[in-house]
């Protein structure tokens, strides 16, 4: 499984389904249909060709990138957050999650759109339905889902060029991942007695992540980790995790 693919372990809260269909969508059969375009999907200038893959907008630098939106089956050239929405949207596409999903998405979105007084960006209704998923997991304890919504919650504020917020997400999915593979549904012991050093682990693929926003906040991955040291104490309270995040650190960072 990769870092990005969030879990679905437990049935997501049941809000209203109004405009939900009550059964999955079919996947679609064939070959997707090509709707790349040459123009840049944030500013609209016209590039030289049709991107055959992920490129840079020569007039506003922004990345551009490619999706099959399994939705409507269709290959599409889109802006990093609509490629975001179409990666969650398929963690769920197909699965009885589908139709919770898409009732989730629309609940927050008239609620932030009401709240705004304008349309919201898919973001800010990520954003929001993450926070919850977060308060959710937390109080069950379940360290896995908690780690896994932090990693989307970095990669999007990344994409928003959030890499003070990025780098914070990143950390604390690490420190998640340092405290063991527990979650509710785990027929282990509480993870607060059952912990093991071997839990300590190099941060593998969140490394690169955390040197990258680290620098992008003027610090290096020592200092990100001391000045993270009371975020993750909070944590710790919170979520009764079995070590201290100091404990942790200076072995492996
Ligand atoms: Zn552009």
């Amino acid at each position: 499984m990769g870092l990005f693919s969030r879990k679905k372990k437990e049935a997501t809260p049941a809000p209203t389904p109004k405009r939900a269909d009550p059964t999955p969508p079919p996947r679609q059969a064939g070959a997707p249909t090509d709707l790349r375009s040459e123009g840049c999907p944030y500013c609209g200038v016209v590039l030289k060709k049709v991107p055959a893959g992920q490129t840079k907008c020569p007039s506003c630098k922004q990345k551009i990138v490619l999706r099959v939106d399994p939705r409507d089956n269709t290959y599409r050239t889109m802006t990093e957050v609509q490629a975001y929405e179409v990666d969650m949207a398929m963690d769920t596409f197909g699965t009885p999650d589908y139709p919770k999903y898409v009732a989730r998405v629309e609940e927050k979105r008239a609620k932030l759109r009401e709240k705004f007084g304008s349309e919201p960006k898919f973001s800010d209704i990520a954003w929001g339905i993450m926070n919850e998923d977060i308060l959710r997991f937390s109080a069950r304890r379940n360290f896995d889902s908690v780690r896994n919504t932090y990693t989307a919650m970095m990669r999007l504020t990344a994409i928003e060029g959030k890499t003070v917020v990025a780098l914070d997400m990143a950390l604390r999915a690490y420190y998640m991942l340092c405290c063991g593979p527990y979650d509710e549904n785990s027929t282990k012991a509480d993870p607060a007695t059952a912990w093991d050093a071997s839990y300590k682990r190099p941060a593998g693929e969140l490394t690169e992540w955390l040197e990258k926003y680290a620098k992008a906040d003027g610090k290096t991955v020592e200092e990100a980790a001391r000045a993270f040291e009371p975020a993750a104490a909070k944590m710790r309270e919170g979520m009764k995790m079995p070590v201290s995040w100091a404990d942790i650190w200076p072995d492996c960072l």
